[in-house]
């Protein structure tokens, strides 16, 4: 097997990597599927910068302090993306997960609550976040994580998705937060 050139794909060619499945993992939901992206190095890293262009100001430096992942698509992400940036990253996590003292905060899902966690010692008043997940589709997950992070003491730079559900409008919760995404489906 040959190595992908680097720069083999644009942006946009290594989202059309991302599979739709249909009724997964129920009924009615349009599973986006990460794992052909993944599979692809040259994709994957047009995609990273993608990401960290976000994390950047006009003259392309970095204007982040930490990127925070959200579990788990999120970390897949995220880290790159943080290591591409040259700055921290911190994981928000599932409750339960993360030792220590942590914030927590919980969210309504279509049925029942999801709760996320991040160590209170990770971010600190001062720091500068930029918040990485895959997918955004009602909201919820993005918008607690920036619940996160502000009661951290941080500020939130910006958030930034590979795809957007627009239909869902998640956008919405996000407020005056601002959402960069790689493409809006
Ligand atoms: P939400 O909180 O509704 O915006 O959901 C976003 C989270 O759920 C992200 O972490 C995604 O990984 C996951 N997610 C939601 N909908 C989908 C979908 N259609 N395909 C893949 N992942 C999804």
């Amino acid at each position: 097997m040959t190595a992908e050139e680097p720069g083999a794909y644009t942006i946009e060619a290594a989202l059309d990597l991302i599979r739709d499945v249909p009724d997964f993992p129920e009924p009615g939901i349009v599973f986006k599927d990460i794992a052909p992206l993944l599979a692809h190095p040259a994709a994957l890293a047009a995609v990273v910068r993608g990401l960290a262009a976000a994390g950047r100001d006009e003259q392309g430096l970095t204007a982040v302090t930490h990127v925070v992942g959200v579990e788990s698509r999120g970390f897949l992400f995220g880290v790159p993306v943080a290591q591409a940036l040259d700055v921290a990253f911190v994981p928000v996590r599932k409750p339960g997960k993360l030792p220590g003292e942590v914030h927590r905060v919980s969210y309504a899902l279509e049925y029942g609550e999801e709760v996320l966690e991040v160590q209170t010692d990770a971010l600190t008043a001062g720091d500068r976040v930029l918040v990485v997940d895959d997918v955004l589709a009602t909201g919820g997950t993005l918008a607690a994580s920036v619940d996160l992070v502000a009661r951290c003491g941080a500020e939130v730079a910006g958030t930034v998705v590979l795809l957007e559900l627009g239909f869902l409008d998640g956008r919405a919760a996000l407020g005056d937060v601002g959402l960069t995404t790689l493409r809006r489906v």
